[in-house]
């Protein structure tokens, strides 16, 4: 019996994204003494950096910007020495079959790795509407767990008619007076349980067949433009917030073809977040699941280092 000979590689593990599931699966991995590089991307932001204010996260009773919890995230990461680099991941390939060895192109480097951990996140999808990208943290909001407390006794307009969109809608309740479901059909596309619940709250109403054309306002939003779809009747909705829920869309293109996906491109794992292939590993938005927040990512992010670590051990003690 001899140790199994590892061809050269750079890295135990490379991890593929720097919001908190990416760089709490860096803290694990780091603290394990695992040899571990970290590749954010050089142009793109994390959701959190641009949230506000963060108020659920477990221990931080008085909230905290998303921007400075992120750089808390990585100054924790440096201390257990995950190294970090800021390039675009273009290509991630098998370099060999037994054992299997993976290969991330980031920028103009190429890194050898046991493992890969996927934690690139995932982004909403905006309605591209005049206005919209304007009052982002000042109405519009992507997220009601985040920002509907804000909204104590106002008015507030959701747009979309799916799962999310009425789930959310039903969670403003708790907060907003007024809460307009603003949908493109007569129909929803949510669960039917949902729809019956949301039909059964007085505090919503619908507004079917329409879309919105712009979101109004000054400092802060006081509306919406809407388009009747049958009549093209353009109409204003008063509202002090805007919330969108037409879908969201991960960031996991270039793991497309390497690892099993949902229909949307979510990447499917068990739940030990293992994927369908040897060694890579999601975590955080990115991954098939039910509940994204910054907590749940980084639950994935510690649970991923925590099975990359038992794969990279049995990888390393395996005989021949
Ligand atoms: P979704 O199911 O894709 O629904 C998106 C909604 O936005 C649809 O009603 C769609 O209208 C509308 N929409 C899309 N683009 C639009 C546009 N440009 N303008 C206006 N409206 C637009 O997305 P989701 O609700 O985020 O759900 C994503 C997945 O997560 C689904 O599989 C869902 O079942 C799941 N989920 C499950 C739960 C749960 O409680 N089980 C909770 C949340 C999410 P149309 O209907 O006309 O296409």
């Amino acid at each position: 019996m001899s140790q199994i000979h590892l061809p050269e590689y750079d890295y135990d593990i490379v991890i593929v994204g720097g919001g908190p599931a990416g760089y709490t699966a860096g803290i694990y991995a780091a603290r394990a003494a695992l040899r571990t590089l970290l590749v954010e991307g050089a142009g793109t932001v994390s959701q959190i950096t641009i949230t506000d204010m963060i108020e659920n996260y477990p221990g931080i009773p008085d909230g905290i910007g998303g921007f400075e919890l992120m750089q808390l995230f990585k100054k924790q990461a440096l201390k257990f020495g995950l190294e970090i680099a800021a390039q675009d991941v273009t290509a991630v390939r098998q370099a060999s079959a037994d054992p299997v060895l993976w290969e991330v192109a980031a920028g103009d480097r190429t890194y050898r790795a046991l493992s890969v951990i996927v934690a690139t996140g995932a982004m909403w999808r905006s309605l591209g509407v005049p206005g919209e990208a304007e009052f982002v943290g000042r109405g519009v909001s992507y997220c009601a767990t985040c920002d509907g407390p804000f909204y104590r006794n106002r008015t507030v307009v959701v747009v979309g008619g799916g799962d999310t969109a009425i789930q959310e809608a039903l969670f403003l309740t708790h907060f907003a007076d007024r809460v307009i479901v603003i949908h493109r059909r007569d129909r929803l596309r949510a669960a039917g349980l949902l729809q019956n619940r949301a039909f059964a709250e007085e505090k919503i109403t619908f507004v079917w067949n329409a879309t919105v054309e712009a979101i109004t306002g000054a400092e802060f939003v006081t509306g919406v433009r809407v388009k009747d779809v049958k009549t093209g009747a353009v109409s204003e909705i008063a509202a002090d917030g805007a919330f969108i829920f037409v879908g969201r869309l991960p960031y996991t293109e270039v793991f497309q073809g390497l690892v099993a996906m949902d229909k949307t491109g979510f990447i499917v794992t068990d739940e030990n977040l293992r994927t369908d292939a040897p060694g890579i590993f999601a975590a955080g938005d990115c991954r098939a699941k039910q509940f994204r927040q910054v907590v749940t990512a980084a639950g994935d992010g510690a649970n991923a280092a925590n099975s990359a670590e038992l794969y990279i051990d049995e990888l390393k003690g395996r005989t021949y």
